[in-house]
């Protein structure tokens, strides 16, 4: 099963990409959460990164598209995987396609989670993450059992730089600038699957796996004639 999770900062890419992997064994890879870790060690990528994510811009596209091919021919991603966060400029999105190509892979479903503005600045001002175990909690939607402190480890509880409100709106412009035409882009491949991203969490899930497991009982049904 092969995965790409398009849609705009607070859509829940990363709660859905957490059900994906779960249920269907396939290696997350978010761009997002490696530039973290980079920033957290202190690397030379690390360093490189947080000069953009701490004001809510892209890291250069270049740097992106070097990380993902070095995971993606990882032996773990052979019989799948799920993107999430990649690609966000249609520049990631060529050289993905270029890259899948080189791998004689099959093209990966790009499922969209479509969630309006207002929305989407409300889930990401109360968003809540665990400085320890990166574990993600909501004031509102899903409160800590104890306020600033993380239920599964007891980690402190923080506002992420990049979840803050100006930063918040610089990331949605980046979105709509850079990251949106990836639909039109996706839509005339045929990739492209939209999907509801308002309600609970487990009914947009059911929505994801029902278009998944179409898509690939499609590809069994088509290798078995
Ligand atoms: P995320 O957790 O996916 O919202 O990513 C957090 C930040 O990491 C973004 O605001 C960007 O600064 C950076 N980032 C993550 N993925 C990419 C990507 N594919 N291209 C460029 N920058 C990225």
């Amino acid at each position: 099963m092969r995965v790409i999770l398009l849609g705009p900062p607070g859509a829940g890419k990363g709660t859905q990409a957490k059900m994906i992997i779960e249920r269907y064994g396939v290696p997350q890879i978010s761009t997002g959460d490696i530039l973290r870790a980079a920033v957290a060690a202190g690397t030379p990528l690390g360093r490189e990164a947080k000069t953009y994510m701490g004001r809510g811009a892209l890291v250069p596209d270049e740097v992106v598209i070097g990380i993902v091919r070095d995971r993606l021919t990882e032996p773990d991603c052979h019989g799948g995987y799920l993107l999430d966060g990649f690609p966000r400029t249609v520049a990631q999105a060529e050289a993905l396609t270029r890259m899948l190509r080189e791998l004689g892979t099959p093209l990966p479903t790009v499922v969209s989670l479509d969630v309006a503005e207002g929305e989407l600045i409300r889930r990401l001002s109360g968003r809540r993450t665990c400085q320890t175990c990166d574990a993600v909690f909501h004031v509102e939607f899903h409160p800590p059992r104890a306020m600033g402190i993380c239920d599964k480890c007891s980690g402190r509880l923080i506002q992420r730089e990049d979840d803050q409100e100006e930063t918040i709106r610089r990331r949605l412009q980046v979105y709509r600038e850079q990251t949106e035409p990836l639909i039109g882009y996706y839509q005339t491949q045929g990739l492209l699957k939209r999907v509801n991203g308002l309600g609970e969490t487990g009914g947009i899930f059911a929505r994801i796996s029902s278009i998944l497991e179409r898509r690939d009982g499609q590809g069994a049904a088509s290798q078995s004639h």
